[in-house]
């Protein structure tokens, strides 16, 4: 089945045929019909299945007629993240290029009086994350009773996030009546209860999961010790065959020290993690796409739906906590019918035990142990230099078991062992992170009491204590 099937325009199509699609990808098929008969759309798909184009499309063609006044945006298409929001809007920019549509992105991060002129000037397509429009909102600087269509992509995301609140309140407030657009890749019922308040009657389309089906991807599970996973990682980084590979991380702090960690032994390498600045983040992503960087370690909010093409190698430093994130995470791999390698580092612990057989009945996939890799020994290094003022400073990178206990004393002494026998962690550190081996702790020797200050100091002495 071709475009011209769908109803699309001829400028639309040309865009279409311009950008290389050949054929609609089958929620491309089923929704842009229903979305151009105005009908609501309750959309079960992951990124990966041509969602975005499923709605883009339909959207520019109901959008070409008519005109958008100042702060009374014409349609709103809600995104969880800002990474999401900007790629929709690139969408929009190229399957609209032969249409004159007016269009904003309202994501945080980015400079309020900007985005407010861009309102003033009429939105044909405001583009948007819930925090941030409800910030312009509230402001008065954005009216939402001109909303003709509204898209909620990726509720489940806005879940995990704690969106939902802000969604709500915005639909409540979009008073006039509208065609609405929900897509998600699951539907847990916080989801479901979203979908019965605020869609009328909706086309429900559900496409598989393309990840899970794919056969082009190869799945393999390394098990090592909590202390070892580094080590693993890096070892794999070096025997793979890798074009460019993106790491997941279940948490921020360790994006951040895996990303460090990488760096310090060299590897080219970029982070993506909700705490950096957006310009940070899209610098980030272009170099990763452009292949100025080979690596990216990214948790699972900012790598979500991130549209990089050709990856050959996804790397899950730790076992996801949802299995769906796994089909998630793994998808970012064997995209357009190309092969990828997915490794997932996993300790034997319960817990990792748990989350693995999770995403196996999930994926209905057996996750097999790579029973070829054993760690080796890391070569040697340089020797540390200490600085005079007492700070260590490394002239190159550091295996962990070569840097242990010979720097400084008193991190010797912080890693003793305790009376019952195991090892003790450095007491009073606000980072300490017990997954962490004693060699990834941060080089500087403590001086005094280290970082900790204790809260007796921190109390104003003018003031009697309770
Ligand atoms: P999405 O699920 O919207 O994130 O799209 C995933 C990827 O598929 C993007 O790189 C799109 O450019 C691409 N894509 C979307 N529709 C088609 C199509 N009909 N044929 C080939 N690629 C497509």
């Amino acid at each position: 089945m071709g475009f011209e099937l769908l109803g699309l325009s001829d400028a639309t199509l040309k865009a279409v045929a311009d950008a290389g699609y050949t054929e609609p990808t089958p929620i491309q098929a089923q929704a842009a019909p229903q979305v151009l008969m105005g009908r609501d759309v309750l959309g079960i798909a992951q990124t990966g299945t041509g969602k975005t184009a499923s709605f883009t499309l339909p959207m520019i063609d109901i959008l070409a007629e008519g005109r958008a006044r100042a702060r009374m945006p014409r349609s709103l298409i809600l995104e969880p993240t800002r990474e999401l929001a900007a790629q929709v809007a690139e969408s929009f920019e190229k399957y609209g290029k032969n249409h004159k549509l007016s269009m904003a992105l309202l994501i945080g991060g980015v400079n309020f009086a900007d985005q407010e002129k861009a309102l003033d000037r009429g939105a044909d397509v405001l583009i948007a994350t819930p925090g941030r429009l409800l910030d312009h909102f509230e402001r008065g600087k954005l009216l939402l009773n001109g909303i003709d269509i509204l898209v909620i992509d990726e509720a489940d995301r806005m879940l995990d996030m704690g969106f939902i609140p802000d969604v709500e309140k915005i639909c409540e407030r979009i008073t006039k009546k509208h065609q609405t657009l929900f897509f998600s890749a699951t539907m847990p019922p916080a989801i479901q209860r979203l979908t019965k308040k605020f869609l009328d009657d909706p086309k429900k389309i559900e496409v598989s999961r393309p990840a899970t089906a794919g056969t082009n991807i190869k799945q393999l599970l390394i098990a090592v010790g909590p202390r070892d996973k580094r080590k693993a990682l890096r070892q794999l980084l070096r025997s793979e065959d890798i074009k460019n590979a993106i790491i997941f991380c279940n948490r921020k702090r360790d994006v951040k020290e895996v990303y460090a960690s990488l760096g310090r032994h060299e590897f080219s390498v970029g982070q993506l993690h909700g705490d950096m600045e957006q310009r940070e983040r899209m610098e980030t992503l272009r170099q990763f796409k452009e292949n100025e960087i080979q690596l990216l370690v990214a948790s699972d909010v900012a790598a979500r739906g991130l549209d990089v093409p050709d990856v050959s190698h996804v790397f899950n430093f730790d076992v996801p906590g949802h299995a769906d994130d796994y089909v998630h995470r793994i998808g970012r791999t064997g995209r357009a019918g190309r092969s990828g390698t997915a490794y997932t580092i996993t300790t034997k612990s319960k817990i990792d035990s748990k989350l693995v057989d999770a995403i196996q009945a999930l994926t209905k996939t057996d996750l097999p142990i790579d029973t070829d890799f054993h760690l080796e020994r890391e070569s040697r290094p340089k020797k540390a230099v200490a600085k005079t003022d007492g700070a260590a400073e490394q002239t190159q990178p550091e295996p962990e078991s070569r840097t242990r206990g010979k720097q400084d004393h008193r991190r010797d002494r912080s890693t003793e062992r305790s009376p019952r026998g195991d090892r003790r962690w450095p007491r009073d550190r606000g980072d300490r992170n017990l997954n962490m081996a004693p060699d990834d702790m941060p080089k500087e020797p403590f001086v005094g009491m280290g970082p900790h200050v204790p809260a007796f100091l921190l109390q104003d002495p003018t003031k009697k204590a309770k």
